[in-house]
């Protein structure tokens, strides 16, 4: 990019930005996935009612969506849970955050993702979809019925996950190799029934074509578009 486009564009995003402050930062072990709490001054979240998106500004014209999870109206504070396994300038990004510092964002919109008031909700995903269902958890409210399994790479990680959000009640899976990531998943869709009868709504989010994968099962089950609601995060 020429020294004038640069320029230009950096004033158009200077117009369209908002600031948020890195309040803390907490590291997985292994360090590839990693927490991020955030001040969002100008942001009002008593509103939201389905998961959200925010696009962070994570190098020169590059934008990234996270989801923010554990929001606080009051405060206006959040907490992003970021998968930095892979190499790419969102885990570059997030590997360099610290306490302070402005984290830039072109906004936060809805991830079209909401509760299902008085269904068994069933979370499938990977370590992006974490924020995802912590969200989707915290607008179903206490008393929601929720279930289902989270594939992740690293043993730590499982472990650290079933401790740190037992509350959540999925079961931690490992991820398969670059063939098929998501092989635990679909296992695990294999051995639902729906003869069981309680009228459960599945939400997939993560690698796209393991949720088209994981999609076609559910839906090879007998179950409706309206029960099986998916979100391409990666690909
Ligand atoms: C609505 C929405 C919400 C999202 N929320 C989250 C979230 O809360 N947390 C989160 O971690 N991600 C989330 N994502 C996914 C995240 O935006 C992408 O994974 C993003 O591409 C990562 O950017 P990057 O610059 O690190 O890698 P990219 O430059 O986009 O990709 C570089 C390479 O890495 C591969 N890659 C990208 N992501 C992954 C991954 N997770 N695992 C393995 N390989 C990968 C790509 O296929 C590519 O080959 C969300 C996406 C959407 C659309």
């Amino acid at each position: 990019m020429n020294k004038l486009t640069h320029a230009t564009v950096e004033l158009l995003e200077r117009r369209w930005l908002k600031t948020a402050t890195v309040l803390a930062v907490r590291t997985w072990k292994p360090a590839t996935f990693l927490e991020v709490d955030l001040h969002l001054p100008d942001c009002d979240m008593s509103k939201w009612q389905q998961s959200q998106h925010m696009k962070c500004k994570v190098g020169l014209l590059a934008y990234r969506d996270y989801s923010p999870s554990g929001w606080d109206a009051d405060t206006r504070t959040c907490t992003l849970f970021i998968d930095a396994g892979h190499e790419g300038p969102g885990s570059q990004w997030v590997k360099g955050l610290k306490t302070g510092d402005a984290v830039a964002y072109l906004g936060i919109s809805s991830s079209h993702h909401e509760p299902a008031p008085g269904k068994r909700m069933v979370f499938l995903g990977d370590e992006t979809a974490i924020g995802h269902f912590l969200s989707l958890q915290q607008l179903a409210g206490k008393g929601a019925r929720i279930d289902g399994a989270i594939a992740l790479a690293h043993k730590h990680h499982q472990d650290e996950f079933a401790r740190y959000f037992s509350g959540l009640g999925l079961e931690t899976l490992s991820k398969g190799g670059a063939g098929n990531i998501y092989a635990a998943l679909e296992e695990w869709v294999s051995g639902v029934d729906p003869a069981d009868g309680d009228d459960p709504v599945f939400y997939v989010a993560g690698y796209v074509p393991a949720v088209v994968r994981l999609r076609k099962l559910l839906k090879g089950k007998g179950y409706s578009s309206r029960q099986v609601r998916c979100q391409g995060f990666w690909d």
